[in-house]
């Protein structure tokens, strides 16, 4: 069996028009003579009657006092709606089909309430359904556990069942339609000739999802990395074939983009707090005191830099008070700056390349953007700036790195 796994996102299901659209791209893909399993996420969004948010906000009418194991049941509604939609609009057009819930398509997860994890993932109902000829049509973000309660994966988790279930079905393709015509070098809102990729490898894509680009989530790209299974992201609205996520090696990348550069995108995460300390050279022990201390308290650090005289990370700005609270009471001095965005220059292809920092400073310079903070890693460097530099940052990046020439797709 030729299989391919569609995932819709919320807004791709939210009208009569975009689910036009959906059985578009379902005729398409069995015209092609593929086997379809269709994975929907809930209608619409925030505001919209049966939207996961929707939902969360039906569960807060006492309070935030409902029972993880109860709050998962009232959540997983919204893909069931979804779900039996899409069922009757394909009855409608003759299309045999079936509607499995997360756990009767076998995705049995950890019992984490509300942000479970996939263990293991079981095809044989699938595959039955598929081989008699369904569309099987999969409710996305939520699973059930071997006790058999159900649970739900966390917000974005549909993406997640889409990429298990794929990588289970040894599919062909997933294909991730969403609002947007795939992956870009930075955000359109931001950059105006953001130009969009035609491919990224896992490791790219993987680094841009955890950065802040929200296209998909960093939890699916990892499966589909693991698993090696292609991702293509692409536009519920259009026929184009969108940016494929895929293993490096099977990247045939256009002699342009290799002959400009080796960055591919640009991504940012604002409303974070840069933390400081500085204390006296020869004392130690206040580091591990400060950082079990932000453990305790459930407090997650990033862009951690620790030297002899001086620790600086980042929490988010949500955090920043509680997080300034606790380094007082440990006889320390912390020194905040609230409001950063940590902007990522990411491209698999940087690591012993001379020349990336040098043009990423200059950039910055010639902007007079200070750099608060910067990290490096084999496909990605991380620079810290004042939240209000954060646009014109990313713009000067864009340009220095020429990525608005990337528009081959
Ligand atoms: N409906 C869920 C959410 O909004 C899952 C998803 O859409 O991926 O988080
Ligand atoms: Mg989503």
């Amino acid at each position: 069996m030729r299989i391919i796994v569609q995932k819709f996102g919320g807004t791709s299901v939210a009208t009569p028009e975009q689910r036009q659209r959906v059985l578009h791209h379902i005729r398409k893909a069995l015209a092609e003579e593929y086997r379809l399993v269709v994975v929907v996420s809930a209608m619409g969004r925030k505001g919209d009657p049966y939207a996961t948010d929707t939902l969360l906000s039906i569960s807060k009418q006492y309070g935030d006092v409902i029972t993880p194991r109860e709050k998962d049941l009232l959540m997983s509604c919204g893909e069931i709606i979804s779900a039996a939609t899409i069922s009757s609009l394909l009855t409608k057009h003759e299309i045999q089909n079936c509607v499995l819930t997360g756990g009767q398509a076998g995705i049995i997860t950890n019992n984490h309430h509300t942000n479970a994890q996939i263990i293991t993932v079981n095809p044989k109902r699938v595959k039955h359904e598929l081989e008699k000829g369904n569309v099987v049509i999969v409710t996305g973000f939520q699973g059930q556990t071997t006790d058999g309660e159900i649970t739900t994966l966390g917000r974005g988790g549909s993406d997640t069942t889409a990429t298990a279930l794929g990588a289970a079905l040894h599919a062909e393709y997933v294909d991730i339609f969403t609002d947007v015509e795939g992956i870009m070098t930075a955000d359109p809102r931001i950059v105006e000739d953001a130009a969009q990729l035609e491919q990224v490898t896992y490791t790219e894509m993987c680094n841009l999802a955890f950065q802040g680009a929200k296209v998909i989530h960093p939890r699916a790209v990892e499966i589909a990395m693991q698993t090696q299974i292609p991702i293509r992201v692409r536009s519920t609205m259009s026929d184009h074939k969108g940016t494929l996520v895929t293993h490096l090696t099977e990247i045939d990348r256009p002699a342009s983009e290799v002959r400009e550069t080796t960055i591919i995108g640009i991504t940012q995460m604002p409303n974070v707090t840069q933390i400081k300390i500085r204390v006296n050279q020869g004392q130690y022990d206040w580091q591990v005191s400060v950082f079990k201390a932000m453990a305790d308290h459930g407090i997650s650090v990033d862009f951690i830099s620790v030297n002899p005289c001086e620790i600086a990370y980042t929490v988010y700005d949500d955090l920043a008070d509680q997080a300034a609270a606790i380094i007082s009471d440990l006889g320390l001095t912390p020194e905040l700056s609230r409001g950063c965005a940590k902007v990522s220059v990411v491209g698999a292809g940087i690591a012993g390349v001379p020349g990336v920092m040098a043009k990423i400073s200059e950039a910055l310079t010639e902007e007079d953007v200070q750099i608060l903070q910067s990290a490096d890693s084999h496909t990605t460097i991380w620079v810290l700036v004042h939240g209000e530099d954060m646009v014109k940052a990313i713009r000067a990046l864009h340009r220095k790195f020429n990525l608005h020439n990337l528009n081959y797709a």
